[in-house]
C-alpha cells in the first residue's frame, strides 16, 4: 500500500487515545477538487481527513494520526459527542450521480482501505463496532459512505460490525 504524504493545516492537538475510525465518501468529483475543500479551503471551512484514498488505490496522507483531524463535526456514538477527538477519518474518493446519491468504490481503493483499517485497528485496538461511517455518528446531517459502501466486506474481513446492528 503506497502513501502520499499530502499535508493539511486543518488539524488541532488530541486530548484523548484513539478507538475510533469514521468512514467517509468526498461527493467530489475530482481528487484535486477534494484536495481544494480539504488542504486549501479557508475559514469557516475548513476541514480535513487523516487519509483520502483515490480510485486507483492510491492513499493520501493528509493529517498525522495524532492529530485531531476536522471531518465528523457535530456528532455522537452512544454516550459520547465530538467524535473528532477519538477517531481516525478516512475519505474514500467518490463522485455524486446525477440523482444526487453517492456512487460506487473501486476494487483498488476498497483493497486500499482494508488495508488501511487493518493496520490502524491493529496499532490501536479499533474493536469492530467503533468503525462507523460518518453517516452513523451524524445520521440527521450526512449520508456518506452511501448505499453503496461495500459494508458486507469489511464485516466479513472482522474490521467492522454488521451496520444492521449499529
Ligand atoms: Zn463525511
Amino acid at each position: 500500500m503506497k502513501i502520499i504524504q499530502k499535508a493539511s493545516p486543518h488539524f488541532n492537538d488530541r486530548t484523548t487515545p484513539i478507538d475510533m475510525i469514521v468512514i467517509h465518501a468526498t461527493a467530489t468529483q475530482t481528487l484535486d477538487e477534494t484536495f481544494s475543500y480539504l488542504i486549501h479551503s479557508q475559514a469557516p471551512h475548513r476541514v480535513s481527513a487523516h487519509y483520502v484514498i483515490d480510485r486507483d488505490g492510491t492513499v493520501y496522507q493528509l493529517v498525522d494520526e495524532s492529530k485531531r483531524a476536522w471531518h465528523a463535526g457535530i456528532s455522537r456514538w452512544g454516550d459520547r459527542e465530538d467524535i473528532n477527538t477519538y477517531s481516525i477519518g478516512i475519505e474514500f474518493q467518490c463522485p455524486t450521480q446525477s440523482d444526487g446519491t453517492l456512487g460506487n468504490f473501486t476494487q483498488d481503493q476498497i483493497q486500499s482501505g482494508l488495508e488501511l483499517c487493518h493496520d490502524i485497528q491493529k496499532r490501536y485496538h479499533i474493536l469492530p463496532k467503533n468503525v462507523v461511517g460518518h453517516s452513523d455518528i451524524a445520521p440527521n446531517r450526512k449520508q456518506d459512505p452511501g448505499i453503496l459502501f461495500p459494508w458486507e466486506i469489511f464485516v466479513r474481513e472482522g474490521i467492522a460490525s454488521n451496520p444492521k446492528r449499529r
